[in-house]
């Protein structure tokens, strides 16, 4: 696969809504193609890669520099499907800040100023990206999730920001529980998706 052009879902600029820049206006960068299979996942849509057109990463960053905010974040799909050297270098050169949204499922490449890994079940994290976490966003579906958000814990450095976030479907169930669990364990932070609720994408 060349790694100059990649396959690109859509791009858009908007409010991140969860995280650490939670409420920062960014250029999202939504790459096609993932294997993880979370049965919860909001964008099964972006799965099949063969569905979108390659796009160079000279287009889409000329794209993305038509918007004032100069922070970019990657996300899919599972953008580490592709070697991303060529997309946040040229993106940095034009004076972005990149951001990364990633299962951490294979390897990490590209150059990063922030790396948000979300492990998932279905297909966990290579281990070596636990080293490179930022900001470590475990989804809470049901109850057996704060034990598995724990078991990651360990792998992360001392400064990574820990997030527990809702799926969006069992926010009305689990905020309950959520908020229980982060008053009596405050290293984490809770994390809702209020680009959701603000009704943009
Ligand atoms: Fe969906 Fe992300 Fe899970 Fe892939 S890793 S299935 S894109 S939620």
């Amino acid at each position: 696969m060349s790694t100059e052009k990649i396959p690109l879902m859509e791009a858009f600029y908007t409010i991140q809504g969860e995280g650490t820049f939670q409420g920062t206006p960014a250029y999202f960068i939504r790459l096609a193609g993932c294997d993880v299979g979370c049965h919860w996942c909001d964008v099964k849509e972006s799965w099949d890669a063969s569905k979108y057109h390659e796009t160079g990463v000279d287009e889409i960053v000329l794209q993305a520099m038509k918007y004032p905010s100069r922070h970019a974040v990657i996300t899919g799909g599972e953008p580490l499907l592709y070697n991303l050297g060529p997309l946040t270098g040229h993106l940095r050169k034009s004076g972005f800040k990149t951001h990364l949204e990633t299962s951490g499922a294979y390897p990490l490449t590209g150059y990063w100023d922030w790396v948000c890994l979300s492990p998932k079940k279905f297909k966990p994290p290579v281990g070596e990206n636990f080293e490179f976490a930022n900001e470590l966003k475990i989804i809470i579906y049901n109850k057996s999730d704060f034990a598995w958000a724990e078991k990651h814990v360990r792998h992360v450095g001392p400064d990574c920001n820990l997030y527990l976030q809702p799926e969006w479907g069992k926010m009305g169930k689990m905020i309950d529980e959520i908020v229980k669990y982060v008053k009596s364990h405050p290293r984490w932070k809770v994390s809702l998706q209020v680009h959701k609720f603000m009704n943009i994408p």
